[in-house]
């Protein structure tokens, strides 16, 4: 059942206070990582998801969610396409910068990396400001590809992310596992 998933997946959750840096709680997921029915529960859970929401491709946020997407993009049998900081991709790019809490940041996809209309899921780890979301969905407008929806294992509901992202979802699911 979803509350047996939720029960699962929050056991290997490890919160590290001030990481990195003083009032911060980080999530550490590596405790779910090396836990492979946990790790399979929540592959085979975001796999439903891109079935559910006619996902064609799904994109991975670097870093963990580079983790969390690939094995996801095998088992629902689709392609996995990287989201990655400015400056690692090769080739021509799209980037798109976010504000940070101080200064800004960029990311960036492969120009060619959507076909013309495709539907794409984006997976993260955990959702806070939703600032790094909010870019992606971007990106993947900018593409030329749609979106399906986007997927994270966990929301910090406490910062607001859902609500800033509901003009740039359009109406796509925001869903947390
Ligand atoms: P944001 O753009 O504020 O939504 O931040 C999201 C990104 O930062 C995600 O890629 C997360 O992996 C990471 N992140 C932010 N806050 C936390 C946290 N408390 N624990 C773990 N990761 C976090």
């Amino acid at each position: 059942t979803a509350d047996e998933l939720r029960s699962l997946l929050l056991g290997c959750i490890r919160d590290v206070p001030d990481h990195p840096k003083p009032g911060v709680t980080f999530k550490d997921i590596t405790p779910l990582l090396a836990d492979p029915r946990a790790f399979g529960a929540m592959t085979d859970a975001l796999a439903l998801l891109c079935a559910r929401h006619g996902a064609d491709k799904v994109v991975g946020l670097e870093a963990r969610g580079f983790i969390l997407a690939a094995p996801v993009a095998v088992k629902a049998q689709i392609g996995f396409v990287p989201v990655r900081k400015a400056g690692k991709l090769p080739g021509a790019t799209l980037a798109q910068a976010y504000d940070l809490e101080y200064g800004s940041a960029e990311i960036e996809v492969l120009k060619d990396a959507f076909a013309p209309g495709e539907r794409v899921l984006v997976i993260d780890d955990v959702l806070a400001t939703g600032g790094t979301a909010e870019a992606s969905l971007q990106l993947i407008r900018r593409g030329g590809a749609e979106v399906a929806g986007l997927a994270v294992l966990m929301e910090l509901g406490f910062l607001g992310g859902r609500a800033r992202l509901e003009p740039s979802l359009a109406g796509a699911p925001l869903e947390a596992l």
